[in-house]
């Protein structure tokens, strides 16, 4: 079954305030095997907001209208239901005792706009509202249905869980969904597309998103199918086919990078330290964003000058006067020195361009050199990222951990781009 969503509320289109029950009604609703097809957000307007659901009417069976249910002249969405359907409002006495039972419990007298929310649509059921005041509405016509729930997350979210998850089951037989994710570092999204889209074309009942960040590009496999095993047969044989194509690109099913490496360190007892320039931090930030990272992450040091790469990592200072810091023996240097002083297992190290300003024809911005050293020496790759400065920094970052991954797991490095 497909479905729509509309959000109101002006306040939804202004740069402050955004739509997030839609995500979540989104997640919940492909649980149960439907489809969002379309949504919309509308503003306070009575008009617009009747067109629109007349317009999504006839395209979906099933639609969900949030917000716009409370008191204010501004809440139009009872009537704007209403006229899209062609149906009366109609005033239920009951509901007005209850909202005024409400406000009595608060020790308050309600006040006589409340009176508004008493309306109903002709035919609906009502969905009462335990935490606020608006109760939500259901209409059904035979196997279609038009919901309205509440605005705020805090009311819309148990109604939907209590009470229109239920009546959705009783709708139709669902359709079966099921997900497969792989994360992927180390290739760029075009040439990834290229290897996989000749496998992913094949198959009607797959959706396939692939969703790129810099250095990790997530591929998202989703089968729907009337039988639950036919679904996980989808993603499953159309996932091992891409991860024959991928191969080791593929670092996790959804976990982010950071996650996957404080795993390897932890099972191996092993730990890093870092010493980074360019990224200013950014790569100690990630592995110590997951918790318990204390295990294995030691510390390191943030070298931007010249004068704090020999201070701090000990760098020769003739290797930073004969060859610049942006280069592949300081890269070296940075991670030997910083693996040295901090008697970490592995030191990664960072040092590039990150721009706009700062490149030359010799070492253009998006110019990176990385460095790990471990018990064995160290190992320089340099890379040539394109983008602005925060795409640089976070491919640097990504990238560098990308390299102890490897390392940890024994695969060959990558070869990144050959020094000039
Ligand atoms: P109530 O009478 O309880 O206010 P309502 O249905 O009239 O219910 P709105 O007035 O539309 O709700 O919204 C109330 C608040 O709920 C908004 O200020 C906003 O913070 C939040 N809200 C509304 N719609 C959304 C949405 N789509 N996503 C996230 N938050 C929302």
């Amino acid at each position: 079954m497909d479905a729509e969503i509309i959000a109101v509320g002006s306040e939804l289109l202004t740069p402050e305030r955004i739509d997030t029950n839609s995500l979540w009604l989104t997640a919940q609703l492909n649980e149960l095997g439907i489809e969002v097809v379309a949504k919309m957000v509308i503003g306070d307007d009575r008009r617009r907001l009747a067109e629109a659901v007349r317009a999504a009417w006839e395209r979906s069976p099933l639609l969900l209208v949030t917000g716009g249910l409370g008191p204010t002249e501004d809440d139009v969405t009872r009537e704007a239901v209403a006229d899209a359907l062609g149906r009366e409002l109609v005033f239920q006495p009951e509901i007005l005792a209850a909202i005024e039972e409400r406000f009595r419990r608060a020790g308050r007298v309600m006040a006589e706009i409340n009176r508004r929310q008493a309306y109903v649509i002709q035919g609906a059921e009502v969905l009462p509202n335990g935490v606020g005041t608006a109760p939500g509405q259901w209409i059904r016509e035979q196997r279609r249905a038009v919901v309205l729930l509440p605005g705020p997350p805090g009311e819309l979210k148990p109604m939907f869980t209590d009470q229109v998850r239920p009546r959705l089951r009783a709708l139709g037989p669902p359709l079966a969904i099921r997900t497969l994710t792989f994360r992927v570092a180390g290739i760029a999204e075009s040439d990834l597309d290229q290897r996989i889209a000749p496998i992913y074309k094949r198959y009607a009942d797959l959706a396939t998103t692939v969703l790129a960040a810099p250095g990790d590009i997530q591929v998202h496999l989703r089968a729907r199918c009337e039988e639950e095993a036919k679904a996980q047969s989808l993603v499953e044989e159309a996932g091992r086919q891409i991860e024959a194509v991928l191969g080791d690109r593929i670092y996790s099913n959804g976990e982010p990078m950071e996650v996957v490496l404080g795993r390897l360190l932890a099972e191996r007892r092993a730990t890093v330290a870092v010493a980074e320039s360019c990224t200013g931090g950014l790569l100690a930030q990630r592995i110590t964003s997951v918790p318990g990272s204390s295990a294995y992450f030691v510390g390191g040091f943030l070298v931007y000058t010249d004068a704090l790469k020999s201070a701090l990592a000990g760098v020769p200072q003739h290797l930073l006067r004969e060859h610049g810091a942006v280069s592949e023996p300081v890269a070296r240097a940075l991670a030997e020195g910083t693996r040295a002083r901090t008697a970490a297992t592995y030191a990664l190290a960072v040092t590039g361009v990150a721009g706009p300003g700062g490149g030359t024809e010799s070492t253009p911005v998006g110019t990176v050199f990385i460095a790990l050293a471990g018990s064995e020496g160290a190992l320089a790759r340099k890379f040539r990222f394109l983008g602005d400065r925060e795409r640089v920094r976070a491919f640097a970052a990504q990238t560098a951990m990308d390299m102890l991954r490897r390392q940890l797991l024994g695969l060959p490095q990558l070869p990144g781009v050959a020094p000039s």
